[in-house]
């Protein structure tokens, strides 16, 4: 499927090779890798082979070899392109139900992936969804302020839910999202797809194991140059902000799973040329501080007027940088580590991080555990990014 022209991609320079179908992970190592042998060992080591017992209602009680049905809402290019795609690679999930308010999205998706009529639904029908068995999780990938009501609704369905970053506008919608999940007893999943990325997971493999000694700086730059005015993410009352609440989220929840620790204090400031159409009602350029309880701090850059995508992780024994590090694709890693710096391949992980996203959650459910990015997560984030914008709008260090 080609990508629509004049779509701006979130990450512009990870656009779809030309003449690769846009789902085409063309990373070395990781196309074509089949069943995922660690997973497949978590999956039966945690249970699901043991019986039914133990499972959440509704979910692999009669059929033990059943993948997850999931329901993705809102077809626009992130779930389109990028996402719908990747159920082709994953063990435990699997495309089943689509919710879109253009008809003719339902039809062309409906009909690429095998959707019967009976399993599309438009936001309007989309609470008959509580009848149909076959769906496990609601996958919502809407614009930003839609997560709530469509989370909400989805867990009084009576189903999983996995949300996409930013998980809400505000830290109250967070809440009230964890709230209903938690009411519905169903599990709740934020799209932060970098913590399933080899690179990164190799990066805070080596924080974690001390390689670097105590982590003193984490510098790190997330933005590209937003094109169309009249898109969505340029519309508050739809977005809830700028760069910060789409890109610049990316640099503050790297920060804290590159630190592993909650930060005390935030400092910030705003760069917006008001003038620039495009920048009417949300914020270009947030740059931001954060100081950690270890004394750690992180500088991060968030942007909708340059092209950045990147981290280094410092601490007296040497640093970690991957350059661009939480791209769709193309992760490229660097340490120092005592010696010169040096490329570094990170281990192989069995599956693409959108796969093993996907799966994770479903692996969740099957075993009754709880995400490693879950309503909580996408909480914290919400929390600091009001704190950030407080402190640009203050001029002040916001503490904790
Ligand atoms: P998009 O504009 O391509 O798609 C948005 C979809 O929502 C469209 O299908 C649109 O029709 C639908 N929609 C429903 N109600 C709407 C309304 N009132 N106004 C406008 N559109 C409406 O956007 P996208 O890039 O796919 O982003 C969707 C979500 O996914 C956002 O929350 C974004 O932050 C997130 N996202 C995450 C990643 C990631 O890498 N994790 C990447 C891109 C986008």
């Amino acid at each position: 499927m080609r990508v629509r022209r004049g779509r701006q991609d979130p990450i512009p320079h990870l656009q779809p090779r030309r003449g690769a179908p846009a789902h085409q992970d063309v990373r070395p190592g990781l196309t074509g890798v089949p069943m995922s042998e660690i997973s497949k060992r978590t999956f039966l080591a945690t249970g699901l082979a043991a019986g039914a017992a133990t499972l959440p209602l509704g979910v692999m009680a009669a059929e033990p070899g059943r993948k997850l049905g999931y329901a993705i809402l809102g077809l626009g290019y992130y779930a389109t392109q990028i996402i719908m795609p990747r159920f082709a690679e994953c063990e435990h999930s699997r495309l089943v139900a689509l919710v879109s308010g253009t008809p003719e999205k339902l039809k062309t998706f409906g009909e690429q992936y095998g959707i019967p009529e009976s399993h599309r639904y438009s936001y309007e029908t989309f609470d008959r969804i509580v009848d149909n068995p076959d769906v496990d999780i609601v996958y919502v990938i809407t614009p930003n302020s839609l997560h709530r009501t469509f989370t909400e609704r989805a867990a009084k369905a009576g189903k999983h839910v996995m949300c996409e970053k930013p998980m809400a506008t505000s830290a109250a919608d967070c809440q009230a999202m964890i709230a209903a999940c938690k009411k519905a007893g169903r599990k709740l999943m934020i799209g932060y797809r970098s913590r399933f990325q080899a690179h990164n997971i190799e990066a805070i493999k080596l924080v974690r194991e001390g390689a670097l000694g105590p982590v003193r700086t984490v510098v790190t730059d997330h933005g590209f140059t937003i094109g169309d005015p009249k898109q969505w993410r340029l519309n508050k009352a739809l977005s809830g902000g700028g760069s910060l609440m789409d890109i610049g989220i990316y640099s503050l929840n790297a920060a804290r799973y590159l630190t592993g620790e909650e930060p005390v204090a935030v400092n910030a400031m705003e760069s917006t040329d008001r003038s620039d159409i495009r920048f009417k009602e949300v914020e270009d350029i947030i740059n931001f501080q954060l100081l950690f309880p270890s004394g750690a701090t992180a500088n991060c850059v968030s942007a909708y007027s340059a092209n950045c995508n990147r981290y280094r992780v410092t601490g007296p024994k040497g640093w970690v940088e991957i350059d661009p590090a939480t791209s769709y694709r193309g992760q490229s890693m660097r340490v120092q580590l005592g010696g010169p710096p040096a490329p570094r391949e990170p281990a192989p992980q069995p599956k693409n991080q959108f796969s093993a996203q996907l799966d994770h959650l479903s692996e969740c459910i099957l075993t009754n555990q709880e995400p490693i990015v879950g309503g909580e997560e996408g909480l914290k984030d919400l929390r600091l990014i009001e704190a950030i914008y407080r402190a640009a709008r203050e001029g002040r260090t916001i503490r904790l």
